[in-house]
């Protein structure tokens, strides 16, 4: 049976060092949630990845991310694809340590519910970051 990790809104990965990297498309979807031309979000709300191949989210003077309002997500309808899909369609070893996700063991049929649900609106529950 696949375990299904339900966020528990600690918002510790808006937190924690890394990029959240942006394609195209998520940059004009952001870019029309926030009521901006691309040109003008660009400015405000990205940076150079770390290989200067692309852009990533900004940061805050803390390093948490810039859309990160309190505990929660001011993007959460629009949010990018990495943030959509952690930690259950990619993570990495150890991500348990920080990450608070309750492991759920869920029949196929409720995983793939959840994932489609995750894909759709950026999470499994109506109000996670
Ligand atoms: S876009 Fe939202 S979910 Fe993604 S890191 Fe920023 S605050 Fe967190
Ligand atoms: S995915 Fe994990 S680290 Fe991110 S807010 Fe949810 S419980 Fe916290």
């Amino acid at each position: 049976m696949p375990i299904f990790y339900e966020c528990q809104r600690c918002t510790a990965c808006c937190r924690w060092p890394g990029q959240v990297r942006l394609t195209d498309e998520e940059i004009a979807r952001l870019a029309a949630f926030k009521g901006l031309s691309e040109h003008d979000f660009i400015q405000r709300f990205t940076r150079l990845t770390w290989d200067r191949g692309g852009l990533a989210l900004g940061e805050q003077p803390d390093g948490a991310c810039i859309f990160l309002e309190g505990e929660n997500c001011a993007v959460q309808a629009v949010k990018p694809r990495q943030c959509r899909e952690f930690p259950n369609l990619w993570n990495f070893p150890g991500f348990e340590k920080t990450c608070r996700a309750l492991p759920q063991t869920v029949s196929e049929e409720e995983f793939a519910r959840r994932l489609e649900q995750i894909k759709r609106t950026g999470s499994a529950r109506a109000n996670n970051p």
